[in-house]
């Protein structure tokens, strides 16, 4: 079947389904589903059997967008306005949608947050030593790579000499 080259995203693959129903039955994007309303999103059918969850209306996280399970939310907007700011985030995120389903599911999550814990003592920062982030494309999540410093252990060191 031929296929538009313009739009190569919106084209659902059987991989796609794969990680869509993978993704249903280990309950992430039942999750995901769930922090959409929380946010008081507007649900739509995204590219690549993703859900979008636009206009997404809670404080936190603070993030262009983030995913959970299959559903891409997207704070306070269309995702079109962030994918005009930072090309390549609807990439990114489904990237993090893969990385659900490997993970079978909720155990993302903690796994993530360590990700992130290690990051900020190596770099300084949660995203750019993030296994997670890297895998996903720093460049097109919008994060900039810094260098291995140790930074957050210097932190913790300096705290802990302070207090001695
Ligand atoms: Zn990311």
């Amino acid at each position: 079947m031929p296929s538009t080259a313009s739009t190569p995203a919106a084209k659902v693959t059987p991989a796609h389904w794969v990680r869509a129903v993978g993704n249903a039955v280990n309950l992430s994007t039942v999750l995901g589903l769930a922090v959409a309303a929380a946010g008081r999103s507007s649900l739509r059918r995204g590219p690549q059997a993703l859900v979008v969850a636009e206009d997404y209306r809670l404080p936190l996280p603070r993030a262009g967008a983030f995913t959970v399970g299959n559903v891409v939310l997207v704070p306070h907007g269309p995702l079109s306005a962030v994918e005009l700011r930072q090309p390549g985030t609807l990439a990114h995120e489904a990237a993090h949608s893969w990385q659900y389903f490997w993970c079978l599911g909720l155990p993302f999550l903690p796994l993530y947050a360590v990700a992130s814990g290690w990051s900020w003592l190596r770099r300084g920062d949660p995203a750019s030593g993030n296994w997670f982030e890297r895998n996903a494309g720093l460049a097109r999540g919008g994060y900039a790579e810094r260098p291995v410093t140790n930074a957050g252990l210097r932190r913790i060191a300096r705290a802990l000499h302070r207090a001695a």
